[in-house]
């Protein structure tokens, strides 16, 4: 018995003997696996596998405190449920946790005699299928490993406890370790993460500011360099050629009528046409010019030891250039410019000197349509450009100073008089004639022409009920700038001026035909309400813009006026005859009539009216008459018919 007993013993501490062994053996291996490991999820899945085979429970996890010690985090776990409980926290004190962080010491069933009674009735039931030893690192105290429920149903007990506890405190330093590591990587990521931040800031910091530079230095729209760097460049070029005594030509170019292409194209195509501008003078640049564009249509180049006449030349080159039509919405349109040009040091010695000097120099090659001219220092600044203008014109308007002379139109089946063209006059009491399309032109730029066209429409008005009194029944054709016919406050002044359509019949409004380009809505509500109060329309210089007549088709225009430079030499030039001719049948088939200006001969007269051609005006009947002189010529029209051999 005694013996039997002794045996059983034996087997007894065998067996124990065994699982210890075993037990070492999962030690060793868990520290071998994980001693060099620093990936701490890594570490906590493999401590928390090791855990659960050592004390064999169904799940075990890994709670940890977090810096704070606010709140504590499942970290690892294994076995049942764990995957769902992994991630979650807790506040810091909350459960048997809370009672191991506060304690330090592990839970398990023999804890329970300690407890007071309150927390031994929360605690009892579930006292011995947990168990909670503290994972405590060399500097801090981490958290805990906690085993639930003992496989084989039975209470965790005091050797699981010392099995948790010795293997708790061999992988604490290493869970330390990798907590450690995994901190100083994530600072270390930090710190990457501000270093590139702070790279990339940096880099933002220099584009902004390389984009600020550019900005101040290059022109946005045409990418052309601007006023300023103009100004460093032509400095450069100054301070050059007074060291080596040379010249530099200056050619300022100011596009012609630009502002009329804005307001019949659109903004958004004029800044097109702009860009294809800038763009082919760049391609033509010389390679030690400097072409800038200083705002507006104006363009200025820089030409390094030119003198006068080879400055000359080159202008003359650009607006050849400029003269290759540009396509803007399948429109071809061709530019024309004005160029002034100077000399350095002829022409002035510093910057702002020749800039001026070759202003006047493009507004005197405005002014008298010259294309390109050099400065001339006998011609006066003042009579030339706006500046002087603006204020004249005022006070001509104030005062009535425009004048309106007629011109004939001759309807040439009947040779009758139907109508006239009233044309403005202003005679400048300093410098004399001005020429209609300048003043008009500089009336658009000040914004008086609305005030101006009212005038002439009030006046052309007046003149045709004196002309009824009189016994004459004449239309009165009066010239429309795009710019007015474009504002709405037109509408309103034509409804309330014309009162009755029997006087509205006897207008006739003469529009450029660029304006029809701009076919949006309110143009043709516009010129439906002007047909409405029974003023025809007229469509003027016809052939010189861009407009297709099928597209005139579509407005409710009634009358084409072929322009005076296809009409004056087709007698001479065959092509001039065809266009006129061609023009003229398709006009017809459009249903409108035609009238062909600039008949400055007999052989023009009747030539055109074989083709056809329903109304003639130019100087061959009569140059533009004042009122008084006009009336004479109504008056003796017939001997002056018989005199021209007519009829
Ligand atoms: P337009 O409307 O085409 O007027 C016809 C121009 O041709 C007039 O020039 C007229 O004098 C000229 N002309 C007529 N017959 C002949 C001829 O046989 N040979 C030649 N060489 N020329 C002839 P003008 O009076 O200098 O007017 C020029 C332009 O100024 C006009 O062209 C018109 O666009 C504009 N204009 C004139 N008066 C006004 C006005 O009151 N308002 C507006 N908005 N524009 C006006
Ligand atoms: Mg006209
Ligand atoms: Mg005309």
């Amino acid at each position: 018995m005694a013996k039997k007993k002794k045996l059983a013993e034996i087997a007894e501490l065998e067996k124990q003997l065994h699982d210890r062994e075993a037990e070492i053996e999962l030690l060793k291996t868990t520290f071998s696996e994980i001693g060099s490991e620093l990936d701490i999820e890594k570490v906590f899945q493999i401590v928390a596998e090791r855990a659960r085979e050592l004390i064999m429970a169904e799940t075990v996890l890994i709670p940890i405190l977090d810096d704070d010690c606010e709140v504590y985090t499942y970290r690892g776990g294994a076995g049942k449920n764990s995957t769902e409980i992994v991630g979650e926290s807790l506040p810091y004190n909350s459960g048997i946790c809370g009672w191991v962080w506060k304690h330090k010491r592990p839970w398990w069933r023999g804890v329970l005699d300690e407890l007071n009674d309150e927390d031994r009735n929360i605690w009892e039931k579930e006292a011995g299928s947990i168990i909670l030893v503290p994972l405590e690192g060399r500097q801090h105290f981490l958290g805990g490993i906690a085993g639930i429920n003992k496989l084989n149903g039975s209470d965790f007990d005091r050797r699981d406890l010392n099995l948790l506890s010795i293997f708790a405190s061999t992988v604490a330093i290493v869970i330390e370790n990798a907590m450690t590591f995994q901190k100083l990587e994530m600072s270390n990521q930090t710190m990457l993460d501000y270093q590139l931040r702070q790279e990339k800031l940096n880099k933002q910091l220099k584009d902004s500011s390389r984009e600020l530079e550019y900005l101040s230095l290059y022109d946005p729209l045409t990418s052309l360099p601007n006023r300023s760097l103009f100004h460093d460049r032509m400095t450069q070029h100054i301070s050059y050629a007074a060291t080596y005594q040379q010249t530099i030509g200056l050619l300022l170019v100011d596009l012609d009528d630009f502002k009329k292409i804005n307001d019949t194209l659109g903004h958004e195509n004029g800044d097109y046409l702009l860009n294809l501008i800038a763009q082919r003078f760049s391609e033509n640049l010389l390679p030690d010019e400097t072409l800038s564009r200083l705002g507006g249509d104006e363009f200025v180049f820089i030409l390094p030891q030119k003198d006068q006449l080879k400055t000359l030349e080159r202008g003359h080159e650009l607006l050849e250039l400029l003269k290759i039509p540009f396509k803007v919405n399948e429109t071809e349109i061709a530019i024309n410019a004005s160029i002034g040009a100077s000399v350095y040091p002829q022409h002035g010695k510093d910057i702002s000197t020749l800039l001026r000097h070759t202003d006047t120099a493009m507004y005197h090659a405005k002014d008298i349509k010259l294309g390109i001219y050099l400065y001339d220092p006998d011609v006066d600044e003042t009579s030339i450009g706006q500046l002087t203008m603006t204020a004249d014109l005022h006070k001509a308007l104030d005062e009535k100073n425009f004048e309106l002379y007629y011109q004939p139109k001759i309807h040439l089946q009947d040779d009758k008089l139907i109508s006239v063209e009233a044309l403005g006059r202003w005679e400048h009491s300093k410098r004399g004639f001005i020429p209609p399309n300048i003043f008009v032109d500089a009336l658009e730029q000040i914004g008086l022409i609305d005030q101006y066209t009212e005038w002439a429409i009030k006046t052309a008005l007046t003149q045709i009920i004196a002309w009824r009194d009189m016994g004459h029944n004449i239309k009165i054709a009066v010239n429309i700038s795009t710019q007015t016919l474009n504002h709405t406050g037109f509408i309103h002044f034509l409804k309330e001026t014309i009162v009755d359509s029997d006087t509205g019949s006897n207008l006739i409004f003469e529009i450029t035909e660029n304006l029809f380009l701009a076919e949006h809505e309110r143009l043709s509500e516009t010129l439906r309400i002007i047909r409405e109060l029974g003023i025809t329309l007229s469509i003027d210089d016809f052939g010189t813009g861009y407009s297709s007549l099928s597209r005139l088709k579509k407005l409710p225009v009634s009358e084409l006026k072929i322009d005076c430079s296809f009409v004056m030499d087709m007698i001479k030039d065959q092509d001039d005859e065809v266009i006129v001719k061609s023009t003229i049948d398709l006009a017809h088939n459009l249903g409108l009539t035609v009238v062909a200006e600039g008949v400055e001969n007999e052989e023009t007269y009747q030539r055109l009216k074989e083709l056809g051609c329903n109304t003639v005006q130019g100087y061959f009947i009569s140059k533009p008459l004042p009122i008084s002189l006009f009336n004479e010529f109504l008056t003796h029209r017939k001997k002056w018919l018989l005199t021209h051999k007519i009829n």
